[in-house]
């Protein structure tokens, strides 16, 4: 039988390679006079760094991530029926997206040690999940993208979303026709009795919602804003809504983003149902949409204060995001 390429992946040859090329070089070009370097990450790391970053209980890391064993581990895997008695350096998975490994860069090499500059960086690389392959969802996808660690400031937010949009420019968009959407998250001090609320929301409407809003409500229940079904949609439609949470510390850095988007003159839409899938995030988000190109986001990213002490560092501020080349090229030709 003739030899094929593993399911969901593509081969970049010719006119895509060098597109793929053209995206980092643009990168380079937007990132680097903002003062961020360039970092490469390794694609395996220990499946704790994404555990702990990403939640155990987002369905990246519950579902789509691939787990990577060494012939001897894996035997080990199969005899003992679990993975659990292996050592943590001896449970690896392929990275599905890359603001965990920096992150635990970061921490493992002390980039950002207390009072010093910011740490800057941005990366272009391949990403690995398990998702059922369909149009702009591939298993093996290539991302660039900006990590900006001990950043407190909404400037620092602000500034985020206009070099991506200066990005999605250079890289060809015409912005007009581009959707920036943006939300705050809140954060440790006023998240949680919120995502209570939206959880007994759930559980006092769950004989209306579909099987897997009810399992959210338990595990994330936030993620019942991103359900595919339409009656699931209907009644989220009436959730509480985070907007209405804010602590005041989150509702001043979150007014104070939109002024400097305003004073930058960046369009945006409020988006008060947008959570991004990871659970990591504090404060502001934003993602991206190339309506009627029908790839849906194609990029975002936001605040996540509190994830360079999951990875076992000292409290760091940090924000970020990061672009799907294949899912941007499919945008570009539409
Ligand atoms: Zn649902
Ligand atoms: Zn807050």
């Amino acid at each position: 039988m003739q030899a094929q390429k593993a399911e969901g992946t593509r081969d970049l040859i010719g006119a895509e390679m060098r597109a793929w090329q053209k995206m980092q070089q643009i990168a380079a070009g937007v990132f680097e006079p903002f003062g961020f370097k360039p970092i490469e990450t390794p694609a395996i790391e220990q499946v704790d760094v994404f555990v702990h970053g990403i939640g155990q209980s987002t369905d990246v890391v519950r579902k789509e991530m691939f787990r990577v064993f060494s012939g001897a581990n894996l035997e080990r895997v199969f005899t003992e029926g679990t993975d659990t008695k292996l050592k943590p350096k001896q449970r690896l998975a392929l990275r599905p997206e890359g603001t965990a490994g920096v992150v635990r860069a970061v921490v493992e090499n002390n980039l950002v040690p207390q009072g010093s500059t910011p740490f800057k960086a941005y990366y272009a690389e391949a990403m690995f999940r398990g998702e059922r392959p369909q149009k702009g969802r591939l298993r093996q996808f290539h991302q660039v993208g900006i990590e900006w660690l001990g950043a407190p400031d909404p400037a620092a937010d602000a500034e985020c979303i206009i070099m991506l949009m200066e990005f999605y420019k250079r890289l060809g968009f015409d912005l007009s026709k581009l959707r920036l959407l943006i939300n705050s998250m809140g954060d440790a001090q006023c998240r949680p009795a919120y995502r209570e609320q939206v959880k007994q929301f759930i559980l006092d409407h769950a004989d209306e919602m579909c099987d897997e809003c009810r399992e959210r409500a338990e595990l994330n229940p936030l993620r019942a804003f991103d359900c595919k079904n339409d009656h699931c949609r209907e009644i989220m439609a009436d959730a509480p809504l985070m907007g209405d949470n804010l602590c005041d510390e989150c509702r001043e850095h979150y007014e104070q983003v939109k002024r400097y988007l305003d004073v930058a003159g960046i369009e945006y839409v409020e988006d008060p149902t947008l959570v991004r899938g990871l659970d990591y995030y504090t404060r502001t988000v934003f993602e991206v949409e190339a309506p009627g190109a029908g790839v849906g986001s194609i990029g975002g990213g936001g605040r996540y204060d509190g994830l360079v002490e999951l990875e076992g560092g000292k409290p760091t501020a940090g924000v970020g995001f990061a672009v799907g080349f294949e899912r941007a090229l499919l945008a570009l030709q539409a």
